[in-house]
């Protein structure tokens, strides 16, 4: 008897986490990957719950954009954190 190459190695098949709170469904072939969708789910309510509907709608642009094109959102971090550290080092602040 040998394992298929298409099922995991551990004892799960696979398994689904439905929130009630929302209603989403996330299903994952690991343990691992359960609690870690379990776990992104949960804090993207909380964070959902801190912003106001101007705010949800900004950031849904924003995730949006980013999140299809990983080298666009690499190179916009980039820029952010090399201005940053150009105003760190170019302006003395007073203390
Ligand atoms: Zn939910």
């Amino acid at each position: 008897m040998s394992a298929r190459p298409d099922q995991p190695a551990s004892g799960w098949d696979q398994a689904t986490f439905r929130c009630g709170q929302c209603g989403a469904q996330r299903t994952a072939t690991t343990e691992a990957d359960y609690v870690r969708a379990i776990s992104a789910h949960r804090d993207a309510h909380a964070v959902f719950d801190r912003l106001n509907e101007v705010e949800r709608n900004g950031m849904g642009s924003i995730l949006r954009v980013l999140l299809e094109d990983v080298t666009l959102s690499a190179e916009l971090l980039a820029l952010i954190t090399a201005d940053q550290n150009h105003r760190n080092t170019a302006s003395p602040t007073s203390r």
